[in-house]
């Protein structure tokens, strides 16, 4: 059905000749509700994705997101935009190509240009023995169904020249490349999921900070909030770096650990870096935005932190691999850097369950891969909350597997969040 409020080039034609008066807020600002059948705790990627999927894939009407501050200021607008299927086990690999293929349909789905950009992700191997694994990563793969390359040192050298061949600390032997892989505008995923859930009559509550849960007789019947208690059949929390404060108000010890990470924009520079290069003898990774902005990144910062800011270790560090890498990185200007909060699991792989609290349900555990998954976690969290039970690509992320032995550890570092 093609309404009024949708997006297209003939709407832009006949706004732009009729004096532009005809556009509407992307979504409303209702006030909260005394009641909702499903309550979504956090306005980022998943509890938008969630809401959204929840209206458009199982019919729920009395839904709504509340979130404490606004819509894009927390991790879904502080990423550094990579998305990718490029996992090894399991228990990942189907739930990240399930997403991927989402990514593929998004934009016409909810109708917002999300600058989705399937540029390419080179992973560099160094060694012998890292191109075996990569081999095995990429084999792994193809067997779920997703694509997969390994490019020799020459190959890796013709597509992307800029690259330290020469003289580095660590020989640049080849890649893994998965081309369906690539970049999204952060910021346009948030907006388009809030209007595309909106538009399907979903709430979105901003500034409304969830301080506690309502529970009674082991059942959440609701959620209080800095705008008053709020009664709900179901509760979801899907509020990343704060998942364990958030939770511990209902009495519960989550598996995981809050750490910062950091990103950095270079000034615009002309078109160099055709997709997403990770370096592989350490922690560092590049990709380019539409504005030719250098956007980099590498590891967390080591210790536990809720500040959405980083430190100056990690800076040197990052910037040493990017050196290492691709010198001519230290010729451009940085102009801006910014962190936010990652919930780091004890394995390095999300958790999307019930909880022991009936009518709770926890989507978090995303660590620094959270964003590419966007779309399955919200549908898979939508399917486990609209259904009570798992989707067949979330089935391994259950809470018991750190009790079971069941991790699904893609690193193989054993329980250190802060290694994944
Ligand atoms: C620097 C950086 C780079 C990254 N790069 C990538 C990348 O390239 N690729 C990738 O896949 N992932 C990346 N990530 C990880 C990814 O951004 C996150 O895993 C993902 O965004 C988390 O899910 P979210 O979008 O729902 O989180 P958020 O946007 O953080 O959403 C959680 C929301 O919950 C709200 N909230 C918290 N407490 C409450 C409360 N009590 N009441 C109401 N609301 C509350 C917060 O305000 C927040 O808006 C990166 C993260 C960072 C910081």
């Amino acid at each position: 059905m093609v309404s009024d409020q949708d997006y297209s080039g003939f709407r832009i034609l006949r706004e732009g000749l009729t004096g532009n008066r005809g556009w509407r807020p992307a979504w409303r600002d209702p006030d909260p509700q005394h009641a909702y059948d499903f309550v979504i705790v956090g306005g980022g990627g998943h509890g938008l994705a969630t809401a959204y999927y929840l209206a458009s894939q199982f019919g729920e009407a009395s839904v709504a997101v509340l979130e404490k501050g606004w819509i894009g200021g927390g991790n879904v607008g502080r990423n550094t935009t990579i998305i990718r299927s490029n996992y090894l086990l399991d228990g990942n690999q189907p739930f990240y190509e399930f997403s991927l293929k989402l990514w593929e349909g998004l934009e016409q789905d909810f109708n917002y240009n999300a600058m989705v950009s399937q540029r390419g992700v080179y992973n560099i191997y160094h060694s012998d023995a890292q191109r075996d694994a990569y081999r095995r990563r990429g084999n792994a793969m193809i067997l779920h169904g997703a694509d997969a390359e390994l490019l020799d040192a020459d190959q890796l050298r013709a597509e992307c020249p800029f690259l330290n061949f020469e003289n580095g600390r660590f020989p640049l032997l080849g890649a893994l490349v998965q081309r369906r892989g690539g970049t999204v505008r952060h910021d346009a995923v948030a907006w388009g999921y809030a209007r595309g859930a909106d538009r399907r009559g979903v709430d979105i509550i901003q500034n409304c900070e969830v301080t506690g849960f309502r529970i009674q007789n082991g059942r959440c019947t609701g959620v209080e909030t800095s705008r008053g208690f709020i009664a709900a059949r179901k509760v979801g929390c899907a509020v990343a770096g704060s998942s364990s404060r958030v939770m511990q108000a209902a009495g519960l010890r989550l598996p995981i650990e809050s750490h910062v990470l950091q990103a950095f924009v270079s000034e615009g520079l002309k078109p160099i870096i055709p997709g997403v290069v990770t370096y592989g003898a350490g922690h560092f990774y590049i990709s380019q935005s539409d504005k030719g902005g250098l956007v980099f990144g590498g590891d967390i910062d080591m210790y536990n932190s809720y500040a959405q800011r980083g430190n100056l270790p990690v800076v040197e560090d990052v910037c040493e691999g990017g050196m290492t890498l691709m010198p001519m990185v230290g010729r451009a200007r940085m102009v801006r850097m910014w962190g936010g909060i990652m919930d780091m699991s004890m394995d390095g792989s999300p958790i999307i369950d019930r909880t022991p609290i009936d009518g709770l349900y926890f989507n978090g555990g995303w660590c620094y891969g959270g964003f590419k998954a966007t779309p399955a976690s919200g549908w898979c969290f939508a399917h486990l909350l609209a259904t009570d039970t798992p989707h067949e690509t979330a089935i391994a992320y259950r809470m018991d597997r750190f009790r079971r032995g069941a991790m699904i550890d893609e690193k193989g570092s054993g329980a250190q969040p802060n290694l994944h």
